[in-house]
């Protein structure tokens, strides 16, 4: 069989997270109660005008400026026409001619080292609403909650070569995204979508071939798999002497095969044209210049800042830099203890630890800096075990307690007072006459039985070194009686 090469361009639909739609003062809230967040201009009412949400420009630019794009400083709104009942003013509002941002590119890592993907543009548009077909028999309904929720649609020109390029690509967007707080890029909830266009082509050939397009991905998972079951489907079809056919197609993840949606419509099937209710929008050098003053810090830089501020591996970094909200608690932690480099190790250890064995969403982590940086603070003054310290932090993690007033109440911070640790030596000792004998007479491997029992019965309240030294006292003690 002959090598094929896959060519993979992405469209992606991020909405933003503005408080309001794009057109109208109604909320952007995920999860009302279907309708709710609804007005004669999201529900595109004749008459009705749109007003446009200036935050949506802004958010647009702080993105198009972080992926290093050319800002068309005069743009403006275009009709997309054609009739859905999700759609109820029968076009939707986009950006076809003057897209807002063109010709930016970000910077992606793979097995087989960095790689620019080039983005063609990015443009701004109102979401369309939701149709349920499941909840009643024989019709379907429709829910105008999303219907105007701004999006920018990011669209990569065709640089991708496989699945592990098009994950990398889509988690570099969602990270840059979440850092710069203009999407919260959730796949399952839907404010981050992909479309996968995916041609196949003879290695070494110059030209593309026929593209289709994929929708209906709303995991990394399910997109990897569409992608090598759409490989595999197109060169079967071209090892037949067939054709690809330029199409949309729906990939079943259950099925995991795609079928034919629609033949794929042009922009000229759209009848674009500008829309007339919205002026031009001029974007001036000095809103640029402030946006750029403004941006935050992103995760490239913010690692580059941890290792030589805090002195942290380059992988530590790159993991602890992952989610912006982690990082955020992390740098809390790290300047409230004076230690980062503690701080950085409970994050790698205990924090993601138990981030992944109660299956939680790293961006719902939350509990008050202070707590763990006490925590951290106990061990390194040895008041706490660094065994019981984790137990702790458990319940930290789970119910933010505060862990000075929980190691007091539960008797867990270690008593340097060798009252405790005489009257339970010699209770153990009473115990074990046996091992007793052994340990008086000289033997070495029974020293290591007694501090275990200690630190057993102790449970945490010494150190090991408080406990070997009082042993090895008593023991002097008693050879000499
Ligand atoms: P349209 O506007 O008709 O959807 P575009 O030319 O804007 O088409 O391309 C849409 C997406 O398809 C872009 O992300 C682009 O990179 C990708 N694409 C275009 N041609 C190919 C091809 N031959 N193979 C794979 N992807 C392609
Ligand atoms: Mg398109
Ligand atoms: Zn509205």
């Amino acid at each position: 069989m002959k090598q094929y090469e896959t060519v993979i361009g992405l469209e992606v639909h991020v909405e933003l997270a503005t408080k309001t739609k794009i057109f109208c003062g109604c909320s952007t809230e995920f999860g009302g109660a279907p309708n709710t967040h609804t007005c004669p201009v999201c529900t595109g009412m004749p008459g009705s005008l749109p007003v446009l949400n200036r935050k949506v420009v802004e958010f647009a630019l702080k993105a198009g400026i972080a992926a290093n794009c050319q800002i068309n400083q005069y743009c403006k709104f275009d009709r997309k026409n054609y009739f859905y009942p999700d759609n109820p003013q029968n076009y939707q509002i986009s950006q076809l001619y003057l897209p807002i941002c063109h010709d930016g590119w970000v910077e992606i890592e793979t097995s087989a080292g960095n790689k620019k993907v080039r983005i063609h543009e990015m443009h701004m548009e109102e979401d369309a609403g939701k149709l349920i077909h499941d909840e009643w028999e024989d019709c379907s309904l429709v829910d105008y909650n999303r219907s105007g929720v701004p999006l920018i649609e990011i669209v990569s020109e065709p640089d991708m070569r496989s699945s592990e390029e098009v994950i990398a690509y889509l988690e570099k967007l969602r990270c840059m995204m979440q850092y710069l707080g203009v999407s919260d890029c959730k796949l399952q909830e839907g404010s981050m979508r992909a479309d996968v266009n995916l041609s196949v082509r003879e290695v070494g050939s110059e030209s593309f071939g026929t593209r289709t397009e994929m929708k209906n991905l709303n995991s990394f998972k399910a997109i990897a798999r569409a992608i090598e079951g759409e490989r595999e489907r197109q060169i079967e079809l071209i090892e037949e002497g067939r054709t690809v056919i330029q199409e949309t197609r729906r990939w079943d993840d259950n099925k995991e095969s795609s079928h034919a949606m629609r033949s794929k419509e042009d922009a000229k099937d759209y009848r674009y044209f500008p829309d007339p209710d919205l002026p031009p929008i001029h974007i001036s050098d000095e809103w640029i210049q402030k946006i750029r003053e403004s941006q935050p810090e992103l995760r490239e830089e913010k690692q580059l800042r941890y290792q030589s501020e805090y002195e942290l591996s380059a992988y530590d970094a790159g993991i602890l830099t992952e989610s912006r909200h982690l990082s955020l608690l992390f740098e809390e932690v790290a300047k409230l203890c004076g230690n980062p480099k503690k701080a950085a190790n409970w994050f790698m250890g205990e924090v993601l630890r138990l981030t992944k064995d109660k299956g939680l969403d790293v961006e719902k982590v939350s509990f008050a800096p202070k707590h763990l940086s006490d925590l951290i603070s106990m061990v390194e003054k040895k008041e706490v075990s660094a065994q019981n310290a984790k137990k702790v932090f458990e319940k930290v993690f789970e119910e933010d307690i505060e862990p000075v007033v929980y190691i007091e109440e539960h008797g867990l911070k270690i008593v340097e007072d060798t009252g405790l640790l005489n009257d339970t030596l010699q209770k153990i000792m009473d115990e074990n006459p046996g091992p007793l004998e052994e340990l008086l007479g000289g033997k070495e491997k029974v020293f290591g039985f007694f501090v275990g029992k200690m630190m057993r019965e102790l449970k945490g309240k010494a150190s090991p070194d408080a406990v070997r030294e009082a042993l090895v006292k008593e023991v002097e003690r008693r050879k000499n009686l």
